[in-house]
């Protein structure tokens, strides 16, 4: 149960009522109270970062497909690195750069088009040499590759440290948190949200902002709305130390073995995209359930056979930790952010696809550029307007989002027109 400062203030009539103390939910606070939303409160079942948030790998990548998603990233990166200076709070966040390492043609080809992207969003990415690759990245070993694509200025940071970062400087612009507290109902009059059921009482609102992650469907249920926010299994492993691994190593993506690395301390941590994603049904997951992942250790032991390829190592050192969860995904492999239409005062801030760590400070500014009166074409495209009223069927919902998860690291056009990315 914790300390009274544990759990936080209690559920207190507010102008804005944030549900859930995740990534997600924690930018969003920081953002609003930033830019001078004065009345806020955060709502969480658990501890912060108690959930998805804390169980996550920390990659922050801001190379992808689309140059809207890249600046995304670099928003976010620009807040990681601001975020110490101007809070006094860490979200240990190491600029190591990163590595994307191309073992087809095929690849260096779909490398060259990210590279494009990346340059046209004004990020900085270049190719190596065999030699400066070996330099950056001598735990490969000599790892023959097709193209190696470096991005100076991405890294990786620890999750709850961020998203107490962004609790902690929301704090203290005056928004409260209300943990431990489980929301229960949405009040609802005249077609506009009017309050909030908690099992710790009910208070008045005007707006509730979802930001539940993989029970951001049940949380909008409870307004009678049906969002295909789909959760579906990600786990990855952290070995026991590694000669020659330290947290100065760049991070490592192989999409041609679907496998992501980087350093844990001395330690490798290990995770991938399995061919063959597991989801949950939404509709069968209950407000306030707690949402238990029993490592797979078939599919772990895959990712550390297929990465072993290039770094034996991985597979003749104990696993000292095993990290899962299940990130939200939307059937359109993209954010479901903004307003719902019908509803006035419900927003949503949810589906992160798997990139809600990196993508919470940018995803937190969609939220706040969604509630003003002109957003832009790319905040609007990503509006809960595209599942409301529901034309999709839940199945299919499922099985799009379960492919999202599954083409991660997939060639363009391999399966859908619009690519999961990482
Ligand atoms: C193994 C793994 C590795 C990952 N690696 C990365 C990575 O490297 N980089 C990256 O960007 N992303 C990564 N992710 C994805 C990332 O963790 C998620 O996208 C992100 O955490 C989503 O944040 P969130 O705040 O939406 O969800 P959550 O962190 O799950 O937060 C939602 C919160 O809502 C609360 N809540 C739910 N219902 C209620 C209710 N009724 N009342 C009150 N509170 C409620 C929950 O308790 C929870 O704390 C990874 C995920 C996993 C599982």
């Amino acid at each position: 149960m914790g300390t009274a400062e544990q759990r936080g203030a209690g559920v207190r009539d507010a102008e804005i009522t944030i549900v859930g103390g995740g990534a997600v939910g924690c930018a969003v606070a920081y953002v609003l109270s930033r830019a001078g939303y004065g009345d806020v409160q955060v709502i969480e079942q658990g501890e912060l970062a108690g959930a998805t948030s804390g169980q996550a790998a920390g990659l922050v990548g801001q190379v992808r497909a689309t140059r809207e998603r890249c600046r995304l990233a670099m928003a976010s990166v620009a807040t990681f690195s601001r975020i110490e200076q101007e809070t006094g709070y860490t979200a240990d966040w190491r600029q190591t750069g990163s590595v994307r390492v191309a073992m087809t043609a095929e690849r260096a080809a779909e490398f060259r088009e990210l590279a494009g992207v990346a340059r046209s969003a004004g990020l900085e990415v270049e190719f190596l040499t065999p030699a400066r690759l070996s330099e950056l990245c001598p735990v490969l070993e000599g790892a023959r590759a097709e193209a190696a694509l470096w991005c100076p200025t991405d890294g990786y940071l620890q999750p709850n440290s961020l998203v107490m970062a962004y609790a902690g400087a929301a704090r203290r612009r005056g928004v409260t948190f209300a943990t431990h507290t489980t929301v229960t109902g949405i009040g609802i009059g005249g077609g506009a949200v009017t309050g909030v059921r908690t099992d710790r009482g009910a208070a008045a609102t005007s707006m509730l902002i979802n930001a539940a992650g993989p029970w951001a469907a049940p949380v909008a249920a409870l307004a009678g709305l049906e969002i295909p926010a789909v959760p579906v299994r990600h786990e990855y492993f952290v070995t026991r130390p590694v000669t020659g691994w330290h947290g100065g190593l760049p991070v490592l993506r192989i999409p041609d073995i679907r496998i992501y690395a980087r350093a844990e301390g001395p330690g490798i941590l290990c995770g991938g995209w399995e061919a063959d994603g597991l989801s949950l049904d939404p509709r069968q997951v209950a407000v306030g359930q707690p949402l238990a992942v029993r490592p797979d250790w078939d599919v772990l032991s895959g990712f550390a056979r297929d990465f072993a390829a290039l770094v034996p190592a991985v597979a003749e050192t104990g696993v000292r930790e095993v990290f899962r969860g299940f990130p939200a995904f939307s059937p359109d492999g993209r954010f479901i952010v903004g307003p719902v239409p019908g509803l006035r005062g419900l927003v949503m801030a949810a589906a992160c696809n798997a990139h809600g760590v990196s993508g919470s400070a940018g995803l937190a500014e969609h939220v706040l550029e969604s509630l003003q009166p002109d957003p832009s074409p790319y905040v609007r495209s990503l509006s809960p307007a595209r599942f409301v009223p529901r034309d999709w069927d839940w199945e299919s919902a499922r099985e799009r989002a379960e492919r999202r998860y599954e083409d991660y690291y997939s060639l363009p056009g391999a399966t859908f027109p619009v690519r999961g990315e990482s």
